[in-house]
């Protein structure tokens, strides 16, 4: 292993104890959640998640450990989902599998642990959450930001294409950053750079 990807791999066990900070704090907030299995509305409508580049690598491993298959049929659906988004059409997140569950429940972004309901959520009920938990959020993603800062956020399809590009992965995986090499990309798919907003 090299001292890049032992630097990303710190990065990488990182997230969870930002995540664990956040579920403790947010956790007297959530006693009355209508959250509960098989309730995924917020999976099938749910608008942009955005992921930090640390976060995207965490979900390419978790996604090395699904079986072969599920693997095939997750990679399909992102590129599917990527495709229709960039046509403006909405589509279920790619790793919600047919019993409502998700396929990388332990790897899931922050964007995903973030969210809950007071009540249960529908077309015309977008989720009702304190603001006190918004704002715990909000700070949460600074120091996910803060954490990968040779790195980027954005939509979850799109940070995954990202990472799937090998020039792209070498230099994010050297720790090096070089925002000219994903412009073009990056001003058409609303990718952020995080050293510019993790103050
Ligand atoms: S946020 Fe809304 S859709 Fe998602 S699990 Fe909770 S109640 Fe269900
Ligand atoms: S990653 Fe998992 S929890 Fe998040 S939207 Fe997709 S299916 Fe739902």
């Amino acid at each position: 292993m090299t001292p890049s990807d032992t630097a990303m791999q710190a990065k990488i066990s990182s997230l969870q104890p930002i995540y664990d900070t956040f579920e403790h704090e947010a956790a007297p907030y959530k006693t009355q959640a209508a959250c509960c299995k098989g309730c995924a509305y917020c999976c099938t409508e749910a608008g942009a998640i955005h992921i930090t580049t640390v976060e995207g690598l965490a979900i390419q491993t978790a996604m090395t450990g699904l079986a072969k298959p599920q693997r095939a049929a997750a990679k399909k659906a992102l590129a599917k989902e990527m495709s229709r988004r960039e046509k403006g059409l909405s589509s279920p997140c790619a790793f919600l599998m047919k019993n409502k569950a998700c396929m990388i429940y332990e790897a899931r972004p922050f964007a995903c642990r973030r969210i809950y309901s007071l009540e249960t959520c529908s077309k015309e009920q977008p989720p009702i959450l304190s603001r006190h938990v918004m704002e715990m959020g909000e700070s949460a993603i600074k120091s996910l930001q803060r954490l990968d800062d040779t790195g980027y956020s954005g939509h979850l399809s799109y940070i995954l294409h990202m990472l799937d590009a090998p020039r792209f992965l070498e230099t994010y995986l050297a720790g090096a950053f070089k925002p000219e090499e994903v412009t073009d990309f990056g001003k058409s798919h609303q990718i952020l750079i995080n050293r510019m907003f993790a103050t």
